[in-house]
Order: structure tokens, then C-alpha cells, then sequence
């Protein structure tokens, strides 16, 4: 399988991480739709939520925190931020590794899609 975002958390393609830990790697988005756009994702393949198991709720749990560490470090905590998972077609997911997109650094639409 050639995933893209497998090959960022193994470094083989070569990439500033912001965060990374055993299961968790956090980087810059190559295309931000705002002035911060983070991706916090597992090291692990996982395509959808529906590949996750009860075994996997401390990493999903973790991903928040670690998209709120991140959040600090980009100094977006005081004026808020927002995370996004899209999944499948309809969600417009494009890279079909789970990751979570953080946002922030402006005031984003409130309009959800
Ligand atoms: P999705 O639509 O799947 O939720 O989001 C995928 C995101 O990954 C997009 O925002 C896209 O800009 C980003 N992306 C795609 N390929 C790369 C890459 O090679 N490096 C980085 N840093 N981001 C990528
Ligand atoms: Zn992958």
C-alpha cells in the first residue's frame, strides 16, 4: 500500500514535525486553508473510524490531547481553534489515512460545510 502520510510517520518522506511520540506525529498542512493548519494523525494506518477498535481508545483519546498541546505550542489556545476528521467521500477525505485537521489563527466561517 503507498499512503502518503505512512511515509511521514515512518520519515521517509522528511517532515517537520511539530509533535511526534511513539503512536502520534503532528506537521504542517502543505496546503493551509488558514494561517495555522496542523495534522495530528496516528503513526498507524488506520483508513476510517470504523477500522478502530475498543483497543484503540486511549490513541483516540490522545490525539485530542495532543491536537490541544499543539494547539498551545501555535499559540491558538487563547482564541480558539477547531479540529476536523473528514471521513469518506462524502467528508472529502482525500488522504485516506484517519487524521485530524487543527485550524486556527483566524476567526473561521460558521458555516460547517
Ligand atoms: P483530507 O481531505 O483527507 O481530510 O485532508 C488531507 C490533507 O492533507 C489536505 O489538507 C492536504 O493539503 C494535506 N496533504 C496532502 N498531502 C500532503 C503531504 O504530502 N504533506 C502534508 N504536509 N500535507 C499533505
Ligand atoms: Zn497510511
Amino acid at each position: 500500500m503507498d499512503c502518503i502520510f505512512c511515509r511521514i510517520a515512518s520519515g521517509e518522506v522528511p517532515t517537520q514535525y511539530l509533535h511526534e511520540d511513539r503512536e502520534i506525529v503532528a506537521f504542517p498542512d502543505i496546503n493551509p486553508q488558514a494561517p495555522t493548519h496542523i495534522l495530528i494523525m496516528p503513526k498507524e494506518h488506520f483508513t476510517s473510524l470504523g477500522e478502530m477498535v475498543p483497543k484503540n481508545s486511549e490513541l483516540l483519546g490522545r490525539l485530542l490531547l495532543v491536537a490541544h498541546s499543539v494547539a498551545g505550542q501555535a499559540g491558538v489556545v487563547d482564541t480558539g481553534f477547531r479540529l476536523v476528521l473528514n471521513q469518506g467521500r462524502d467528508g472529502a477525505q482525500t488522504v485516506p489515512h484517519l487524521h485530524l485537521h487543527l485550524m486556527g489563527g483566524r476567526g473561521l466561517s460558521g458555516r460547517m460545510g
